[in-house]
């Protein structure tokens, strides 16, 4: 039988079709001008949604690549750096920079809990030769959202630059680069922002840009240097995913033609539904602050998740995300970032309330839709 597919990972998520009819145009040189023109138009539209006046490098890679990016060009080896494992992410800060030889100072956390600016404070006192510390906006493995505005009250007064992994956040949660004072912010193209994974983002604030002149570690395709030099002769040093950056030029009009304020007003409103939803129907969430942009539902003690996520994706064609690591059978993810509506999280609260019936949960069936709905329609 024929079934619609839906998509609800946090990233990949949909991608709209005005973006993949953009991406299909027949291929164009990225040396001429046509493209250095979109090049450039994108790069400009990109500080917007950064909130920045810095420059926004683009790569071609995951957001990974911009992770390690940050990593190899703001450091040295045997540098002190702070990151917080909170979760799958933050604990992707402390294998990179180990993997280049950073002495990472990593402050472990619960998953799914934020981490206390204070503890931040405490460890720049106690190493105040700490070049970086590295945080993540929205811990996509457990929907946790981080203070980083009080991290960046904090980084503002030392000599340590402030990197924010915003790669599932931009654009779901709030997030004023300049205004907060933030130096670094690293993002990905396959989740609010509405494309295909492939490009990756560095935006780099100008205490970040001091930091670069003195890093020593090896780099060469992540380089930011080079990618700044290029940016500013509008290009880039190697081939661009040109596809994805004239995609990007119209998934960036869709969202900056909604305006930012809007747009994290949209996505609010989207995961205060969902999570409304999802204590109507009798389960519980997991994130103590969550994120805008996804939301983890804790499923019941000794109740298999993976069950759960199968029938949603193999019978339902709804397609979440579970848990990962230890926390894998015992949640549910559901994404709300990017190109998502009010009747798409109507659609999937649904699925989940169905889906938990059938295996024997006790949810009430159709509870959690009911409160989304009274959620936007005012009540
Ligand atoms: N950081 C966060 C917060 C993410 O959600 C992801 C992707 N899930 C990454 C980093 C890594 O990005 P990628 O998989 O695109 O390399």
């Amino acid at each position: 039988m024929m079934r619609k597919q839906r998509l609800f990972t946090p990233g990949p998520t949909s991608v709209p079709p005005e973006v993949l009819l953009a991406m299909a145009a027949p291929m164009t040189h990225h040396r001429q001008a046509a493209f250095e023109e979109v090049f450039v138009r994108v790069s400009e539209k990109l500080k917007s949604v950064f909130q920045t006046s810095s420059p926004v490098v683009i790569l071609s890679g995951s957001g990974t690549a911009a992770m390690e990016a940050a990593v190899v060009n703001l450091l040295s080896a045997g540098d002190k750096a702070i990151s917080v494992n909170g979760g799958k992410f933050g604990e992707r800060w402390g294998l990179i920079g180990k993997a280049h030889g950073v002495e990472m100072n990593v402050i472990d956390i619960e998953w799914g809990t934020a981490v206390a600016p204070a503890r931040i404070e405490e460890g720049l006192k106690h190493n105040p030769d700490t070049k970086a510390v590295f945080t993540t906006l929205n811990e996509t493995s457990t929907t946790g959202l981080t203070d980083v505005k009080a991290i960046a009250e904090i980084t503002a007064n030392t000599d340590a630059v402030l990197v924010v992994d915003a790669v599932s956040a931009v654009c779901a949660d709030e997030l004023r680069m300049d205004d907060w004072g933030i130096d670094v912010v690293v993002a990905g193209s396959q989740k609010a922002l509405m494309l295909p994974p492939g490009l990756a983002f560095a935006a780099l604030g100008p205490k970040a840009r001091a930091a670069m002149a003195h890093s020593t570690l090896p780099k060469f395709y992540l380089s930011f240097e080079k990618a700044l030099s290029n940016l500013e002769k509008k290009t880039t040093p190697f081939t661009p995913a040109v596809s994805s950056v004239i995609g990007l030029d119209r998934s960036l009009d869709m969202i900056l033609d909604e305006g930012m304020e809007p747009l994290w007003a949209r996505h609010r409103k989207l995961a205060e539904a969902t999570r409304a939803g999802v204590v109507a129907m009798g389960m519980a969430l997991f994130a103590q602050s969550p994120s805008n942009a996804a939301t983890a539902i804790k499923l019941p003690e000794g109740f298999d998740g993976g069950v759960l996520h199968k029938k949603l994706r193999d019978e339902y064609k709804v397609t979440c995300a579970g848990g990962q690591e230890h926390l894998k059978g015992r949640i549910e993810r559901i994404a709300h970032m990017g190109y998502y509506d009010q009747f798409d999280m109507l659609v999937v609260l649904g699925a989940v309330e169905l889906a938990l019936k059938e295996l024997g949960v006790n949810v009430r069936v159709g509870e959690g839709v009911a409160a989304a709905q009274r959620y936007f329609a005012g009540e």
